[in-house]
């Protein structure tokens, strides 16, 4: 734990403290004490997730990342592929699917540069095919790990959805929201630990890990409209339809019926409904003179 402050009885010194203070009663000086030590340890988590910025390497945007860099970020990817893919049944076994993940992936990558002509792409990018056929999903690990089961990868019809898919899971490694999630954790730790502190008992630390996990969920759907966006620009540099995500939207939504979990792309992302509505303002947006001719679909 961050820090253990004397209960009732407990601190030499700080009776000592409060006995000093006359009759304002020992309750309320152990109080404010409380109250103001947890309001230092907030500033200097707060103080210290704000200033740690780093410039993304591809986007240039300035992230929250906790100050990791992205080889570090690489490094975990990697350490957690083989651990992530056994939870889902480790890599299909049809070469012919896979080729076709690798290379729809590859076609994405290749165009990331075009959109963000900033030089290297640090992360080491991989594409696999989970041989699980009941879970509808794809994710992503940080630094470049990318990944999408089969029993999506059936569902789609066309190969601009896959683009799609994957087109918005790399948008998760471009953005880096592996590690903003991360330093975001870190922060709520740090603020449930002050509040801890500051209320004496775990009630009022509850409250802020409740808060604070709800703000965690509306970053998370930002994150994924962001993706949804970045894949519909991929998609169109890398010559794919991006109307085709729509078609996504449409599969996920009917596999929300029956499938048993997704924790991807169907409970920590936004409605597909939702989605599909932002999907088409966002193409109307990017290509207001209509889109490229010939885009396989
Ligand atoms: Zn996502």
């Amino acid at each position: 734990m961050l820090f253990r402050f004397p209960q009732r009885g407990g601190g030499r010194d700080l009776g000592g403290v409060l006995r000093g203070r006359g009759r304002g009663g020992a309750g309320m000086g152990a109080l404010k004490i409380r109250l103001a030590i947890g309001a230092v340890i907030a500033l200097v988590v707060v103080v210290s997730y704000f200033m740690n910025t780093s410039v993304n390497p591809v986007t240039g945007q300035k992230q929250r990342v906790g100050g990791v860099t992205e080889s570090q970020e690489i490094q975990m990817g990697l350490a957690s592929i083989s651990q992530m893919a056994g939870e889902f049944g480790g890599e299909a076994r049809d070469p012919r699917k896979r080729a076709l993940v690798d290379q729809v992936g590859r076609r994405l990558l290749s165009v990331i540069d075009d959109i963000y002509p900033r030089g290297e792409i640090p992360w080491e990018f991989s594409f696999t095919l989970l041989d699980d056929d009941t879970t509808v999903n794809a994710f992503a690990l940080p630094g470049g790990p990318t990944f999408i089961t089969e029993a999506l990868f059936d569902r789609l019809q066309t190969e601009g959805q896959l683009a799609g898919v994957m087109g918005h899971e790399i948008g998760h490694v471009i953005h880096r929201h592996g590690m903003e999630r991360m330093a975001k954790g870190k922060l709520l730790q740090g603020l449930v630990g002050a509040a801890t502190v500051a209320g004496g008992d775990m009630s009022a630390g509850q409250i802020v890990a409740v808060v604070g996990n709800t703000k965690m969920m509306q970053y998370g759907r930002e994150d994924e409209l962001e993706c949804d966006e970045e894949g519909i620009k991929l998609m169109v540099k890398a010559g794919y339809d991006p109307r085709s995500m729509i078609g996504v939207m449409e599969i996920l939504h009917e596999a929300s019926g029956g499938a048993p979990k997704a924790p991807e792309w169907q409970s920590s992302h936004p409605h597909p409904e939702n989605r599909a509505a932002k999907i088409e303002a966002t193409i109307a947006r990017e290509y207001p003179n209509g889109l490229p001719e010939g885009l396989v679909p």
